[in-house]
């Protein structure tokens, strides 16, 4: 049965930008549960050391729905202050363009002070990957593009990216940016698979877009289905997990890896031994019959 490629070790943020793994690490849960500085830093590390070098952040993740907005930007600055070498072993990913209680803001002055409020909280003078959380319908993108160019210019931000954008909001910032995107960043998993034919992924690859899947295991849901469609998607992954000696979510990992669009999962796990675990998923290969099985499973009919 021949199987599908074998991954690059690494691969590059756009045509200049530094090296990343094939799997980052997601820190939307760093701040949740009191975890301080210590905790917190053991979880970079667990990250680092298994070879994860790309790393999530945003500025809302922490917000609970009252306070916290912040927070978890704010936990990592802690950690990079008081371990500054730290910086230098990651990619750094955030993110900025949610303000509570509005839904977006990307105005100009509003999209300036985030920047700078992030690389405050962060502790660092750039952030390697500045990513639009969510578009802002009310925001003209050369306007957006501006700021974000001006950012780059003036070395706040090494490169740029977009998350839970259309095809056509892709385009229309890409258009007017100077400094082009490098990533996009959508829901994708085997629970939702939405991307792989509705374009999104093709526009990727098509811009030379590296797309960062959020919430792999749906959230954890792949771990604990809860309905019969779940739980068909559970078996097809099961199948090449037991085969490979690895567990269903790291399959669930390098099934995403497998697209030619070269997915980026973002592990979403908080416990070092987790994450750790995630980086297994770079040596699982899945055949062409393995992958389709699961796409026709989280399709829940067969393909035409
Ligand atoms: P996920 O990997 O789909 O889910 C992670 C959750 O599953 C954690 O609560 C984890 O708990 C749980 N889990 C249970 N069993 C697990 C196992 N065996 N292995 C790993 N995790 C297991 O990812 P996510 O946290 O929803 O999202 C991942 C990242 O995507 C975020 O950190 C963030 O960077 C990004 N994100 C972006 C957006 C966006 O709009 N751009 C939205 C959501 C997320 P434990 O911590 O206890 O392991």
């Amino acid at each position: 049965m021949s199987l599908l490629p074998s991954l690059p070790a690494t691969r590059h943020l756009g045509p200049n930008g530094p090296a990343i793994s094939p799997i980052a690490w997601g820190m939307w849960r760093l701040a949740e549960g009191g975890r301080g500085p210590a905790e917190a830093a053991r979880l970079v590390h667990a990250a680092l050391d298994a070879g994860i070098n790309l790393l999530d952040t945003a500025d809302i993740y922490g917000f609970d729905g009252t306070g916290g907005f912040g927070d978890a930007e704010a936990l990592l600055g802690d950690v990079l202050r008081a371990e500054p070498a730290l910086r230098g072993r990651m990619v750094l990913a955030s993110k900025g363009g949610i303000m509570p209680p509005l839904p977006y803001d990307q105005s100009p002055a509003y999209l300036n002070a985030a920047i700078d409020a992030s690389l405050r909280r962060l502790c660092t003078d750039r952030i390697d990957l500045y990513q639009i959380h969510r578009p802002d319908i009310l925001a003209h993108p050369q306007e957006v593009a501006r700021v974000l160019d001006d950012a780059v210019a003036a070395g706040k931000i090494g490169a740029l990216g977009v998350s839970n954008f259309t095809c056509a909001q892709i385009a229309a910032l890409n258009h007017f940016l100077g400094t082009k995107l490098v990533t996009t960043q959508p829901e994708i998993s085997p629970l939702r698979i939405t991307c792989f034919e509705n374009g999104e992924l093709d526009q990727a690859m098509m811009l030379g877009l590296t797309p960062l899947a959020w919430s792999p295991l749906g959230g954890g849901r792949l771990i604990a289905p809860e309905s019969a469609r779940d739980r068909a998607i559970c078996a097809a992954l099961d199948k090449v997990a037991s085969e490979q000696g690895v567990s269903r979510s790291v399959a669930a990992y390098a099934w995403l890896m497998a697209h030619p669009a070269g997915i980026v999962p973002i592990i979403g796990s908080q416990q070092s031994e987790r994450i750790a675990e995630g980086a297994q998923a770079m040596k699982v290969r899945w055949t062409r019959t393995d992958w389709y099985a699961v796409l026709v499973a989280a399709r829940g009919e067969r393909l035409p």
